[in-house]
């Protein structure tokens, strides 16, 4: 067997030397139309390569790919499945820098927390699930159930005992289809409990940041994983995303992005009975009582709101601060965030938060924050006054970075004085843009933060532990923190209500979804 030791993806380290091609049946190819979109670097604006834009031909080579390596793949002994997925999390470990760096350059996020905290996130989910398969998998229902039944004659029923037991079997082919806001923990998250569970795929990642989802595609061939388990094409949404939805060999569809997409995706793989799992957006509350602590408080609500230039779909972007402490909290905040926060090139170490991912979502983000102007809103750009790299600001929130000045980079926004009802407060904007709103009683903190369509994760803030278990258990969201944002298990479920999703992700959760069960009922003779 191959060893770590052994094996290496041999991954570029030079931009010029990333070429990206759809990953079909073990092999690397163009798409067959050749046709390739342009991918700009969201911190110049300028070109910095190629992906392709592929359709529904290369979908169809993917899915007979998967189709065809599905009945040895379900049935390969779990223990050689687990060595595959550690195998991959040594190679992600082994290239966490040059994959981090990738993701900074493409994805416009700090390379400190690509590097250091998303690639071992990716690398611990193939050794969760992996430990998961080897400590048993899903455990598996029984029961022992005594009824009158008729086995030998209709008129004089006898007593009998009826064993019934579930099996869980591999689901079959799955598509994946990610984002753009953390690429490749979205596709490890998908693809790591499905070819766990026996599953084989095809992975549509985004066509904004699909780098290190290609770079993957180099480990997951070197780690030894057979051909057509996996394979990933790249292209939009509606190119390559939509047939991958509606092809009639995908059992499944996972999917993490928009709301509106969502809708549209879950439409269509309903109408074909596939099983569908939708993560979506959030529009996440934060509840701050009087009680809490306040320094901790305040720390966590910038890291809540600014955190990957607000492109978190569990950021929190409305927060809810009781009157005893309204004050006192958004000066604080405000002066941590001018003297904190660095804004600028997402490769420099220092850097805060860089640049958001396109000029059509800086384009959205400034939409949001020119309504809240038109409003009457107070609208307040935290400009660190140390940020030398600042340049200038424009009057709705752009900041020109030196050497940078392509790039498409947001001033960290404050707006009070916003009324609950505004669309700034009732939907998702995903950018550096946070609203901080003053309640009266813990009654009217629960009815603020359950006042949207959305239902993702939601935080509150106090010392008093039975209002805080109080406060938490009336909030309409899959994730409710306590006196803390974003730390979390990942074999505990994550998924959202309302807009915010359908399904529950994480640990046997997902294991789950790759998976049917079947019930095997069978009548015990005397
Ligand atoms: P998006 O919906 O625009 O795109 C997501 C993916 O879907 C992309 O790969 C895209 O190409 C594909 N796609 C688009 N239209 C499609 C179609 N008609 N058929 C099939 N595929 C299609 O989302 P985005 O802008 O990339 O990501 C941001 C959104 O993702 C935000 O709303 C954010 O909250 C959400 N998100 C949610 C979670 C979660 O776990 N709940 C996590 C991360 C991001």
């Amino acid at each position: 067997m191959t060893t770590t030791a052994t094996i290496s993806a041999n991954l570029p380290t030079d931009i010029k030397d990333v070429h990206i091609q759809n990953y079909i049946n073990g092999e690397w190819a163009p798409p067959t139309n050749g046709l390739f979109l342009d991918k700009y670097n969201p911190a110049t604006g300028q070109v910095i390569l190629q992906i392709p834009d592929s359709a529904s031909a290369d979908v169809d080579s993917a899915v007979k790919a998967a189709k065809a390596a599905f009945p040895l793949w379900s049935k390969t002994p779990v223990s050689e499945r687990a060595a595959i997925l550690l195998r991959i999390a040594d190679l992600i470990d082994e290239n966490s820098s040059i994959l981090g760096t990738f993701e900074s350059l493409d994805q416009g996020k700090p390379v400190f927390s690509a590097i250091h905290f998303e690639m071992p996130m990716c690398a611990a989910s193939f050794r969760q699930f992996a430990k998961l398969i080897t400590d048993g998998g899903i455990k598996e229902s029984e029961s022992r159930l005594e009824s009158m039944i008729t086995p030998t004659s209709i008129t004089q029923p006898k007593a009998s005992i009826t064993e019934s037991v579930t099996q869980h079997i591999a689901a079959g082919v799955a598509g994946l289809i990610t984002p753009w806001n953390f690429p490749l923990p979205m596709v490890c998250f998908k693809l790591a409990p499905c070819i766990a569970a026996g599953s084989t795929c095809v992975v549509k990642p985004t066509e904004l940041s699909s780098i290190t989802s290609f770079l993957l595609s180099h480990i997951l061939h070197a780690a030894g994983v057979p051909k057509g388990v996996v394979n990933i094409i790249f292209g939009s949404g509606l190119g390559a995303g939509e047939p991958l939805v509606k092809h009639k060999d995908v059992k499944l569809i996972s999917f993490t992005g928009g709301s509106a997409t969502g809708a549209r995706i879950g439409a269509l793989a309903s109408g074909q009975f596939k099983r569908v799992s939708l993560e979506l957006g959030g529009k996440n509350p934060a509840m701050f009582f009087d009680d809490c602590n306040i320094d901790h408080a305040v720390t966590t609500s910038i890291r809540g709101a600014y955190t990957n230039q607000g492109e978190v779909c569990l950021c929190a972007s409305r927060q809810y601060v009781q009157h005893g402490i309204y004050e006192k909290f958004v000066e604080m905040f405000r002066q941590k965030v001018r003297s904190d926060i660095f804004v600028g090139n997402p490769l420099d170490p220092r850097t805060f938060y860089g640049p958001v991912i396109s000029q059509q979502h800086m384009d959205k983000v400034l939409g949001y924050i020119r309504l809240a102007q038109e409003e009457s809103a107070t609208v307040e750009f935290l400009v660190n006054p140390n940020d030398i790299a600042v340049k200038g600001v424009s009057s709705d929130g752009r900041l020109t970075i030196e050497g940078h000045e392509g790039g498409y980079f947001i001033a960290p926004t404050l707006i009070t004085n916003i009324k609950q009802s505004s669309r700034v407060m009732q939907e998702e904007i995903f950018g550096p843009v946070v609203c901080i709103l003053p309640f009266g009683t813990e009654e009217e903190a629960v009815e603020l933060a359950n006042d949207t369509e959305y239902g993702l994760s939601a935080s509150v803030w106090t010392l008093d532990h039975d209002k805080l278990d109080r406060v938490m258990r009336q909030i309409n969201a899959g994730l409710v923190w306590g006196n803390n944002w974003l730390n979390m298990d990942q074999d505990m479920p994550f998924g959202g209500m309302g807009c915010s999703g359908n399904c529950r992700e994480n640990g046997k959760y997902s294991l789950e979804f790759y998976t049917e069960v079947k019930t095997l009922s069978r009548h015990v003779f005397d």
